[in-house]
């Protein structure tokens, strides 16, 4: 693929859907994969749009027909990213976005490492427990069972975040919005090799600021609050 690939993963309810949908609006020449999943359609979900909703018969065809570029189980359905997607990609001259989990990230990175990952980190376990309601609560869906198995879930994957590229933490949106554009523009940028203009300039700087190894200060209280240890999850990095 001649395209720049983007992965994106985050715990659920840390606001990735609110931040890609804003991605949407304003990053051009950008696809955003369609993944396979057996899950059922939640709410005004199509498929076709948010997912292309399949048997866990199809899916399990598709594994034999080695269709997938990444697979996995994720609480207990399959979710997978086609080869296809990134061929059409490719061939359309666009960059990609793959939202997927931690486990996916780390099947493409192992075959595509050129691609830039991004881990979306909520500001506290407080603040995710209240956007976990929030949003239970807008979907007329109230659980603590589901609530307290997301939180549980969430401190598993955050502690993968060693394996990302970038950290962003999304804490008040507008500037979340604007770090993600600063990420995925930057990265354009530097792949062009052209010199930058100063706008440009500000971009590459904001990118700088959300890579991982500039992250690290700032992370420590929100693994301190998910009872994640910052030399644990230091420890699983490559
Ligand atoms: P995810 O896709 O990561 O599961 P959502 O995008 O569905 O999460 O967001 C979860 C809830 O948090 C939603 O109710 C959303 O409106 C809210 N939310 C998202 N980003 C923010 C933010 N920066 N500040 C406050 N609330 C947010
Ligand atoms: P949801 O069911 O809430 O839409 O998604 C649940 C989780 O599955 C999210 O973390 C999402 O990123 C992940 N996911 C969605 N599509 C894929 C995929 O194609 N592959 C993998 N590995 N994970 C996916």
């Amino acid at each position: 693929m001649s395209g720049i690939l983007y992965i994106i993963s985050a715990p659920s309810g840390s606001g990735k859907s609110t931040l890609v949908n804003e991605m949407r609006k304003w990053i051009q020449h950008l696809d955003f994969s369609i993944s396979y999943t057996t899950r059922q359609p939640r709410g005004s979900e199509q498929d076709g749009r948010e997912y292309h909703f399949i048997s866990r018969g199809q899916f399990e065809e598709m594994i034999g027909n080695d269709e997938f570029l990444e697979y996995a189980d994720v609480f207990g359905n399959y979710y997978g990213t086609t080869k296809s997607v990134l061929r059409h990609a490719a061939e359309q001259g666009k960059d990609l976005l793959l939202d997927i989990d931690v486990k996916g990230e780390r099947q493409v990175k192992q075959k595509m490492p050129d691609a830039v990952s991004i881990f979306i980190l909520p500001p506290s376990r407080k603040e995710l427990e209240s956007r976990l309601r929030k949003r239970s609560e807008s979907e007329n869906v109230h659980s603590e069972e589901i609530i307290r198995r997301r939180l549980d879930e969430a401190r598993k994957e955050i502690e993968n975040y060693p394996n990302y590229d970038y950290i962003l933490i999304n804490d008040r949106l507008e500037q979340s919005v604007d770090r993600l554009r600063a990420i995925v523009l930057g990265e354009r940028l530097k792949r062009s090799g052209k010199p930058p203009s100063p706008d440009e300039r500000r971009y590459l700087e904001a990118a700088e600021k959300s890579l991982k190894a500039n992250m690290e200060e700032k992370i420590r209280s929100i693994l301190a609050s998910f009872d994640v240890s910052f030399p644990t999850a230091i420890e699983t990095q490559r």
